[in-house]
């Protein structure tokens, strides 16, 4: 399953990419200009790439019929909650598996953390010793598991209780 979310949905993006789905932001598709895409492309763009439009937005989930869904609420778990009733998805968390939070590239286990030594600081650096870092070559951004990830899977384990 490969998503494409609208311009509101910026902290949905990230936790999607984390939990492993590919995720493209429709404001990463903005050009040089900073004009929102059209719908009509955002709609061609996800059939092309057969991406299920995830959005706030009524009018573009009607565009794009059966392969959008439409979010109520404001809330970002209440928001993973949807999807999961929706489309039965697993929000399974494994570093291994995820995509890049902020360009939705693979990630790539670390061999030698002497590495990344330069790009997370020394407590992190000391104390951890499995490290993930971004594939992309222009982003390398660096992955670790951490307290912030244990928060959000305590959140996610709540959704599924309910
Ligand atoms: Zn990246």
């Amino acid at each position: 399953m490969k998503f494409l979310t609208d311009c509101m949905l910026g902290r949905l993006t990230r936790f999607l990419r984390i939990f492993g789905y590919d995720t493209i932001f429709a404001k990463d598709l903005e050009k040089e200009d900073k004009v929102a895409v059209p719908d009509d492309d955002l709609v061609e763009f996800a059939q092309t790439e057969k991406r299920i439009i995830i959005t706030k937005d009524k009018l573009l989930s009607k565009k794009a019929s059966a392969s959008s869904l439409f979010l109520e609420g404001e809330d970002v778990y209440d928001y993973l909650r949807q999807m999961k009733v929706r489309f039965k998805s697993e929000f399974q968390f494994e570093l291994k598996n995820a995509r890049c939070s902020v360009c939705n590239s693979t990630l790539n286990q670390v061999n030698n953390k002497e590495e990344i030594r330069k790009l997370v600081n020394e407590g992190t650096y000391e104390n951890i010793e499995e490290f993930y870092q971004c594939s992309n070559t222009n982003c390398k951004k660096v992955y670790w598991y951490g307290t912030h990830i244990e928060d959000i899977l305590s959140k996610i384990k709540q959704i599924e209780i309910e």
